[in-house]
């Protein structure tokens, strides 16, 4: 019987859910309304009935071994959701252990740029590497670090916390509670704040002048950049100097073949990959220089949080081959 994992990206507006195989081609897709439910167990309920309906529909011939599941604030050892700023539920969240006793199958829980880190080293450009970084470029800048061909979730799971790390002291004030963090400045949202700051502080014309900071995204400051736009093409290039600066930075920690960007700000392409390049090389350690590969994600589709989320099961059954499974 071939087997099946879950995946399930729990997002603040969104959970979505796939049944993927190990070439990571999703079998039955699946989704329901995060914020729909005011009571945390009610969500669960909810999510249990889809994911049955699901398992069902692929029963012929497959058997479903696993759940993985990827979430802001998703803690490997604990198997819990901790505080999690995009969800209505403050408490700690069990759900790894509740997905278990519901399905009597083992469920693996980490946050998303881990889950986007193992799922690029089982399905994406990292296949075969041992080494690697992946960031994740969304509202926040997440980070997963493979070293040896292991994820690093370090003491308390919180291991590669890069988005939370310092750019400027007395800089742009963050969600963490801190000040001048990478990613108030390299993500979609750091670049809308670089967007209005570069509007105020010049007189040029640009087509994002005008637009209120709830209606601009990612992607009208591409398209106004593709187009010439002064200030959109200052914007990335600022990014990518920061976030280039930064990667040089991180790479002399773990030393890794390649650092991978995912994420919509990711798929701006050269505009953000040219600068952060540039930027990353000049202010390498000579002795990384040239030797470090920046490339996007093999993942940047629609179904990627979920093929990272089920890949959290396939790499935790290979590193448990032979084992009696406790559920
Ligand atoms: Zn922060």
């Amino acid at each position: 019987m071939k087997e099946l994992t879950v995946g399930i990206d729990i997002g603040g507006t969104n959970t979505k859910f796939g049944i993927v195989d190990r070439q990571g081609h999703v079998h039955f897709q699946g989704s329901i309304p995060t914020t729909d439910f005011e009571d945390f167990k009610d969500f669960f309920d909810g999510m249990a009935d889809s994911l049955r309906e699901g398992i069902a529909f692929v029963a012929k011939g497959y058997k479903v071994v696993g759940i993985g599941v990827g979430a802001a604030n998703g803690n490997y050892y604990t198997g819990t959701i901790e505080r999690a700023t995009n969800l209505k539920w403050k408490e700690s969240l069990p759900l790894a252990k509740m997905f278990k006793d519901e399905f009597g199958i083992p469920c693996v829980l980490t946050n998303d740029a881990n889950a986007a880190a193992v799922g690029e080293m089982i399905y994406g450009n990292a296949k075969g590497m041992k080494d690697f970084i992946v960031i994740t470029l969304g509202t926040g800048l997440g980070s997963g670090f493979v070293c040896n061909g292991v994820l690093l979730n370090g003491k308390h799971g919180f291991a590669g916390e890069v988005g939370h790390t310092l750019v400027n002291p007395t800089g742009r004030s963050c969600n963490c509670g801190k000040r001048g963090c990478l990613e108030t400045y390299v993500s979609a949202t750091g670049i809308k704040r670089t967007v209005y700051k570069l509007l105020a502080d010049h007189l040029e014309p640009s087509e994002l002048r005008g637009i209120s900071f709830d209606n601009l995204n990612t992607k009208m400051i591409t398209e106004a950049a593709l187009r010439g736009d002064v200030v959109a093409k200052a914007a990335f290039e600022y990014t990518g100097r920061i976030l280039g600066m930064k990667l040089a930075e991180t790479v002399v920690h773990t030393d890794p073949e390649a650092i991978f960007m995912f994420g919509g700000l990711a798929q701006a392409g050269d505009l953000i990959f040219k600068p952060t390049i540039k930027h990353m090389e000049a202010n390498i350690m000579p002795l990384f220089r040239g030797r470090v590969k920046v490339l996007p994600s093999a993942l940047s589709n629609q179904a990627a949080p979920i093929l990272g989320a089920s890949s959290l099961v396939w790499d935790y059954l290979d590193k448990h081959v032979g084992e009696t499974v406790k559920v």
